[in-house]
């Protein structure tokens, strides 16, 4: 396969042995709907639907999505179009070898909607490390916090670059993802605008990091807000999600 599908995030997980582990993590009863993101040529869909009640299929690409209704199966329904865009119906489970140009989007978009109980998904092993690693850890940033204030996630296992054709040039590890929002939906926009500032200055400590970004006039004015000498006392890639988001709250007003 060349380059131009490579670039369109198509990589076939062909390796029978993995594609069961994928299966298994889903952990089907018999009766869930469940949510294929990136079903590709439907070969996994077709598998999940004959385990499950019913199977929703989201694909971008025509070509593949008419490789894969070419045998349609009753209690699946095909959606072309793009994930990224479209509006997802509430399920029971989520299951995508998410395309790795999407990754960051798709993930963001799953965990803010959050109307599914599980998911299951295959992605770049670097981005799930980054989604699930703990305050203070090299992985840890930005997107760690808003993923964690809005699910849990855990690691299952790695998928070798060789299980998919074409062989991408990464490994990849499949998480399991549960929506468990410790934020109101309107509490969001200004988490994340505090976050991306704050981890602008990963390093600093954070009232040196709240006074350069303009939120208080002096370290001793941002030590009183933040109200707690060990928090005042740590740098911000240590700060764990929960204090990042009471700290939004305090530090509102200056953000523009
Ligand atoms: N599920 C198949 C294919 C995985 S490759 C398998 O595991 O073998 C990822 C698939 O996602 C490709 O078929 C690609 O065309 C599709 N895709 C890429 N971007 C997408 C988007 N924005 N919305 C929906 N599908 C997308």
């Amino acid at each position: 396969m060349g380059e131009d599908l490579m670039r369109a995030g198509q990589n076939f997980l062909i390796n029978q042995e993995y594609v069961e582990m994928e299966l298994k993590a889903l952990n089907l009863a018999g009766d869930e709907t469940v949510l294929e993101i990136g079903s590709g040529d439907g070969r996994i869909t077709k598998l999940i639907a004959e385990r499950a009640r019913r199977v929703i299929a989201i694909e971008k690409d025509e070509v593949l999505m008419a490789v894969a209704k070419a045998s349609p199966i009753a209690n699946v329904e095909w959606v072309l179009g793009d994930a990224l865009r479209l509006n997802l119906p509430e399920v029971d489970l989520v299951f995508s070898n998410v395309p790795y140009y999407i990754s960051s989007p798709l993930i963001l978009k799953l965990v803010k909607w959050g109307k599914f109980k599980r998911a299951v998904l295959s992605l770049q092993k670097e981005f799930a490390a980054r989604l699930i690693s703990p305050p203070g850890s090299r992985d840890y940033g930005r997107i760690s916090v808003i993923f964690q204030l809005l699910a849990a996630g855990h690691k299952l296992f790695d998928i070798p670059p060789w299980a998919f054709d074409p062989e991408p040039k990464v490994w990849s590890t499949v998480i399991e993802v549960r929506p468990e929002p410790k934020l109101a939906p309107n509490e969001l926009p200004r988490l994340e605008k505090f976050t991306a500032a704050l981890f602008s200055q990963k390093n600093r400590l954070l009232p040196k990091s709240l006074c350069k970004l303009g939120l208080c006039d002096s370290q001793k004015e941002a030590i009183s807000i933040i109200g707690d000498r060990d928090l005042a006392k740590k740098r911000v890639r240590e700060l764990t999600p929960d204090e990042i988001l009471s700290l939004s709250s305090k530090f509102d007003e200056g953000l523009s």
